[in-house]
């Protein structure tokens, strides 16, 4: 028997309805009782001192590199990262070497991460190695425990191809993950093409990459009537596409990155390989877009897109740096930062978009703050103040721009499969 009691609470359990003070005892991983007093003693009490006691955050987008690039990111230290960002659940891209297209590779990522306290949903490919050639057996994958499709990492070009993985995904009641990006038109590129790419004398990756593959994939989703979730929209017009396509009530989804939410192009003056990343930082009129999609309900989950380089393979000159950013252990601190504090989310949508959403997306099964209930829980304090530290990052890579930077709002702890994560003070 273990039994933890956490006090002076702050439950929002938008699946629930539940948005107030409450005292929670967890015994043997289940909700034992929630109430506003909770006069019982347990093996061990926290108190929280107002903290969020919400359903377990999940990223619907994270890269685990492992198999093949274990020096960067094993599925072990990837949720020790996750647990400390204040994830009980991930779901990790397919671009692995070799790639998520076969049911031993799907199933061999469910088998190695059973044990941890974070839940590993593995994405499959859309296409065969991730070639865009050739449709990977899509209904074998879903069986395997595949909860959506993706080529992430590269854009699935081909329409043809889109459409076909579109129906069979239909088929098992799973998304089609895009990441928009017209390959000619990005090509050689390494940042937002515009005013700074020319001031950096750096390569420019135009928007209309980004935009002119979200609207022919409208048009794909609108013909075949296809479930469809757009990856880390960062242009207006991007965003926009996605909000005219909703008002058609078409089944489209979509998610944006703290890094498009925080910063510009203007992050990339020192040439600081570690701003580096596709869709690259934009301008200040497409984080504001951003922003304003996030408060219109436009922008359904925020998912970091955390994608782990090594020191030495980010330690080269920008234009020959790989693109990435990792993003699971600030991810509450930048979104309370840029989205809470500045008025365009309250706490309540901040866990929609963090946990009811992406899990909504995924076709996981919703989580309810209740009695008798399995205890799947994030913990996180909305006002406490912390200063970015990447030398305490539980990841095994520390390509994040955001060293240094203070933020508020800090992850405290998770709960999931009877497993308590509690990070120290
Ligand atoms: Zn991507």
């Amino acid at each position: 028997m273990s039994s933890y009691l956490f006090r002076n609470g702050h439950v929002i359990d938008p699946v629930t309805g539940v948005d107030g003070q409450r005292d929670l005892l967890i015994v043997d991983g289940v909700i034992d009782c929630i109430r506003e007093h909770i006069g019982a003693s347990a093996d061990e009490t926290f108190d929280l001192d107002g903290a969020v006691i919400a359903p377990g955050f999940c990223d619907m987008h994270v890269h685990f590199r492992e198999p093949g690039e274990e020096h960067k990111e094993t599925l072990a230290t990837g949720a020790l990262a996750a647990a400390a960002g204040g994830f009980t659940a991930v779901a990790c891209m397919p671009n692995t070497i070799p790639p998520l297209d076969t049911a031993e590779a799907v199933l061999s990522i469910r088998q190695k991460s059973d044990r941890f306290p974070v839940d590993i949903h593995p994405i499959g490919a859309i296409t065969k190695g991730r070639e865009g050639r050739e449709l990977a057996p899509i209904a074998e994958l879903h069986a395997a425990g595949a909860v959506a499709f993706s080529d992430d990492g590269t854009c699935l070009q081909n329409a043809k191809l889109l459409r076909i993985a579109l129906d069979y995904a239909s088929v098992v009641d799973a998304p089609v993950i895009q990441h928009a990006e017209d390959a000619a038109l990005s090509e050689g590129g390494a940042m937002n093409e515009g005013y700074m790419s020319t001031v950096l004398g750096l390569p420019g990756i135009p928007r209309i990459a980004e935009d002119g593959i979200v609207l022919r994939d409208m048009a794909v989703v609108e013909y075949v009537d296809g479930t469809y979730h757009l990856a880390h929209v960062s242009t207006a017009s991007a965003v926009d596409a996605v909000r005219a396509a909703k008002v058609k009530g078409l089944r489209v989804t979509c998610e944006a990155a703290p890094h498009h939410f925080t910063l510009t192009d203007e992050a990339v003056r020192g040439y600081d390989t570690s701003t580096k990343v596709k869709p690259p930082l934009r301008t200040r009129d497409d984080v504001v877009a951003v922003k304003e999609a996030f408060r219109d309900g436009v922008i359904d989950a925020i998912a970091t897109d955390h994608a782990p380089h090594a020191a030495f393979e980010k330690e080269v000159e920008y234009v020959y740096a790989p693109f990435g950013i990792i993003g699971l252990e600030t991810a509450v601190g930048l979104a309370v930062t840029e989205l809470v504090e500045q008025r365009y989310l309250t706490l309540w949508e901040l866990v929609e978009r963090f946990s009811v959403n992406p899990r909504r997306i995924l076709r996981l099964p919703e989580i309810r703050i209740e009695e008798g209930m399995q205890a799947n829980l994030t913990f996180f304090h909305p006002s406490r103040e912390w200063s970015v530290d990447v030398r305490q990052f539980r990841s095994r890579s520390r390509n994040s721009p955001f060293h240094g930077m203070t933020l508020r709002g800090k992850p405290l702890g998770i709960v999931n499969k009877d497993q308590l994560v509690w990070l120290a003070e």
